[in-house]
């Protein structure tokens, strides 16, 4: 047997991630000058001045030589009293993918039962088969909206976590207040509810979306609730997230499995700041949804009906393999997610990016998909 054959079967078995293509990468192999890089969520209005403007000051050698921070202090006790939440129940995470992973490993052990749903964000379910857990996935109903009732058919006693993005990545439908509730009153107090918020900035001032950080308060389950800086703050290439678990004790478990200095003294300074720009947030988060809506309404007139989205990116039905389609869209520099989960091959996720961006996308579409 050998050194390889040894490695825990679970392990062996994972997919790989889905990352993407980066635009150097589309660039060189197409040729292409201008990339619509609209795979990945990014904010194309990128971060803050006020935080450009701060890491103007990472200019000396010596200032890179500590260690950062372990406790992200600064960081921390601003979200602590914006959410009215003890810094004692915050965690940090290198992106919330981090607090992801760190999740799997602090509550999961193999064989343990999580739920989540279908089409997911791909970690959800990776993460947790990373440490040998069984995950029951959920699919969203027909008309891509939660489909309740079939994941509270789907929960029992025996879920050890139930992980739900809302907005959904990769749909953008959110559940209401009303259906959080019914959901959560169904959950054994054995079931962590892990709620993913990372599209929480864009989706707050939507009509509908709940507070689910009160929602979850009211629930008296344990739950961790996670966001992060790499969606509407523009500084996914920092990597920072952060959580709310439901008392200082899960936090403090989660704690003992995290890389102490998971978060880089930049990120922290930089998030601290963009924390702080709230009017950058808010205009980004304003003209997503234009920008969104006018992308909406190019694709009904070709005939296509996205589904509903709170969040800066649209998911719909391309009516043919979309990894093919997507495919062939690189060599007009537009990169795109097609869908690889069973079920939902002919369908793709285009990010919300700058105004010319997504026109390129919809001109790109036109020429490349079957019928035309
Ligand atoms: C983008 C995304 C994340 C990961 O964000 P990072 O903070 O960059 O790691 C987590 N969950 C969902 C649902 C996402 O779409």
């Amino acid at each position: 047997m050998s050194f390889i054959d040894g490695v825990r079967a679970e392990v062996r078995s994972l997919p790989a991630y889905n990352a993407g293509l980066s635009s150097d990468l589309v660039r060189t192999r197409y040729g292409v000058s201008h990339i619509a890089k609209l795979g990945s969520n990014e904010n194309p209005r990128g971060a803050s001045a006020l935080v450009l403007a701060h890491l103007a000051k990472w200019t000396s050698a010596a200032s890179l030589a500590l260690y950062p921070d372990p406790s992200c202090s600064v960081l921390r006790a601003k979200i602590a009293e914006k959410l009215d939440a003890a810094p004692e129940q915050l965690l940090f995470g290198n992106g919330s993918e981090d607090l992801l992973a760190i999740a799997a490993h602090t509550f999961l052990a193999p064989g343990d039962e999580v739920v989540t749903v279908v089409p997911s964000f791909g970690l959800h379910i990776i993460y947790p088969q990373s440490v040998g857990a069984k995950v029951i996935t959920v699919p969203m109903r027909a008309d891509l909206e939660f489909d309740v009732d079939a994941l509270i058919a789907a929960i029992s006693p025996n879920t050890r976590m139930l992980i739900v993005s809302n907005p959904s990545n990769p749909v953008g439908c959110a559940m209401n207040a009303s259906e959080m509730r019914r959901l959560l009153s169904a959950v054994s107090p054995n079931t962590l509810v892990l709620w993913d918020e990372a599209y929480f900035e864009y989706a707050a001032g939507e009509a509908g979306y709940p507070d689910s950080l009160a929602v979850l308060r009211e629930s008296g389950l344990p739950w961790l609730l996670l966001r992060t800086f790499s969606k509407a703050y523009g500084l996914a290439g920092l990597r920072v997230g952060y959580g709310v678990a439901s008392t200082p004790e899960l936090a403090g478990l989660m704690e003992r499995i995290r890389t102490p200095f998971n978060i880089n003294q930049i990120a922290q300074e930089a998030a601290a700041v963009a924390f702080d720009d709230q009017s950058h947030v808010m205009a980004s988060v304003e003209g997503t949804r234009v920008e969104r809506e006018q992308m909406r309404a190019a694709l009904e007139a070709l005939g296509i009906t996205p589904a509903r989205s709170l969040a800066n990116f649209l998911f719909f039905d391309c009516g043919e393999d979309a990894a093919a389609l997507a495919a062939r869209m690189l060599a007009d520099g537009v990169i795109v997610k097609p869908w690889r989960e069973a079920g939902y091959e002919t369908c793709m996720r285009v990010s919300t990016g700058s105004a010319a961006d997504n026109a390129m996308f919809i001109e790109s579409y036109k020429r490349r998909r079957a019928a035309a």
